[in-house]
């Protein structure tokens, strides 16, 4: 139940991974957390595939058991490329540290629920069907927001400190006007469930596979109910070529990747199919300390890339982490407030920034040669499965192997110019933002 008129420490907007980090973690150290959520768990959400570094989170926040339930173990990721002989392997037991050398592979449905039980378990307020509708922060005072239950009636709610945890919804960064379109990358998906998809053999059923084909690639992701998660990432102009619905328009798209169709010969459609257009955005900032301002942005609501290398739910979550720190330093250390702010918001570019290099020259035949290499015990390759598993936090000792490959990255490329240049004027053209008429 909420009041008409109500207040608290800390405001969550939003009850997905971020949101629901930051709340156990805050409401544990005893804060008063007020979290609220728009949808009602368990509700679908897309990004199922988690890295080897989300482990350590679970473990901290003492859910590590029940994601186990839920999950299907990922050992590592297939390459599958129609440029190239046989598909790779990565096995994330090979990354420079191989302390967590798993992760899985999850519905957000029950995922999204067990991490939000478990922030109402460890004493946060937490209210579903509850959407934040408008903010005002004023200079000396506490934060002004309102908020509408089901039945449309608005509740005021007072915040000393708001999180911004909305996820693509990115509400404080339209609040400020301060969110920008990536202008280096733009992507489109379209994606569903399917019975019936053959999966790898054994112990490595799970691993996520992603295919190349000539619009972008596809990912195909085992689920623990034995269904699988198929979605092409585009570029926006393929996606404008739609003339079907989006099942027979998902159809049609696997078909022009004989590999992915083989594995999908005996597969059924299973779920609805959900479109999403031009995602790839970056706000501004991710937090404010002036006065009357007390805020930081989580996860999505920050900003999101691409989901290639399934780092979302891990760079939300991690935000989450160093978020509380820097919540309970602007509420209780003034002192520490401007040092745990700098660190948030270097934490908050920083995995972003990592993952970007990558991203942004997923499909240039230079990364896709690097990536497609067989050998798996180079120090270059290790560096490289350690960004894979999530592990661009520390400082592990293999930064120069990793500058070593991003200059294996521009010999490729100066090699052979005439494909890379080809395939940077594509990259230009197809980056350009379209009208899909699809949700986002
Ligand atoms: C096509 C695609 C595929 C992806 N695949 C992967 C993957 O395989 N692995 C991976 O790690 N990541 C993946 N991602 C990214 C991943 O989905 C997100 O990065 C992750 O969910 C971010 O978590 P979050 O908590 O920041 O936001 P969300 O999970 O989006 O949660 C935000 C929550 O806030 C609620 N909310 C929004 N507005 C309000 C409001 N005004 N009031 C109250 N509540 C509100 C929403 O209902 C939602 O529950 C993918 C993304 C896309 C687009």
């Amino acid at each position: 139940m909420l009041e008409q008129e109500t207040s608290c420490e800390v405001l969550v907007i939003g009850g997905g991974p971020a949101g629901s980090t930051i709340a156990t973690l805050l409401a544990q150290r005893g804060r008063d957390v007020l979290m609220l959520e728009k949808s009602r768990h368990p509700r679908f959400h897309i990004g199922e595939s988690l890295l080897p570094m989300n482990m350590p989170l679970f473990e901290q926040l003492g859910v590590a058991e029940e994601i186990k339930r839920i999950g299907i173990v990922k050992l590592g990721a297939e390459f599958v490329s129609p440029w190239h002989g046989a598909p790779v392997m990565i096995d994330f037991n090979d990354a420079w540290d191989n302390t967590y050398p798993s992760a899985y592979q999850v519905r957000r449905d029950e995922f999204d629920e067990i991490l939000f039980k478990n922030a109402v378990s460890k004493g946060a307020r937490a209210i579903e069907e509850c959407k934040v509708t408008a903010i005002k922060f004023q200079p000396g005072e506490e934060a002004l927001v309102t908020a509408k239950i089901k039945d449309g009636q608005p509740h005021n709610i007072r915040a000393k400190f708001v999180v911004d945890a909305s996820g693509r919804d990115t509400f404080l960064s339209n609040h400020f006007d301060m969110k920008h379109r990536n202008k280096k990358h733009n992507s489109a998906a379209i994606f569903g469930h399917f019975s019936g998809a053959k999966r790898l053999p054994g112990e490595i059923e799970g691993n996520i596979s992603l295919f190349w084909f000539d619009h972008g690639w596809f990912w195909f992701i085992p689920l623990a109910d034995g269904n699988t998660s198929i979605g092409a990432t585009c570029w926006p102009y393929y996606m404008k070529t739609r003339k079907t619905e989006p099942a027979q328009f998902l159809l049609d798209t696997i078909a022009l990747c004989p590999a992915l169709a083989m594995r999908l010969k005996d597969a059924k459609l299973a779920s609805p199919v959900t479109a999403t257009g031009n995602f790839s955005y970056l706000s501004e900032r991710s937090s404010g300390r002036t006065s009357g301002e007390n805020y930081i942005l989580l996860g999505d609501a920050f900003a999101f890339i691409d989901p290639v290398f399934s780092s979302g739910v891990f760079l939300a979550m991690n935000s989450a982490f160093v978020g509380a720190d820097a919540v309970d330093a602007c509420l209780n250390q003034p002192h520490e407030a401007a040092r745990a702010l700098k660190k948030f918001d270097h934490a908050m570019m920083h995995g972003p920034k990592v993952f970007s290099w990558f991203i942004y020259r997923i499909t240039t035949p230079s990364m896709r040669n690097l990536l497609m290499y067989q050998g798996s015990d180079s120090k270059i390759k290790k560096a490289l499965i350690s960004v894979l598993i999530g592990d661009v936090f520390g400082n592990k000792g293999f930064a120069f192997w990793l500058f070593m490959f991003k200059v294996m990255y521009y010999l490729g490329s100066f090699s052979s110019p005439k494909a890379s240049f080809m395939a940077w004027r594509k990259r230009k053209n197809s980056i350009q933002v379209v009208e899909m008429g699809v949700a986002d």
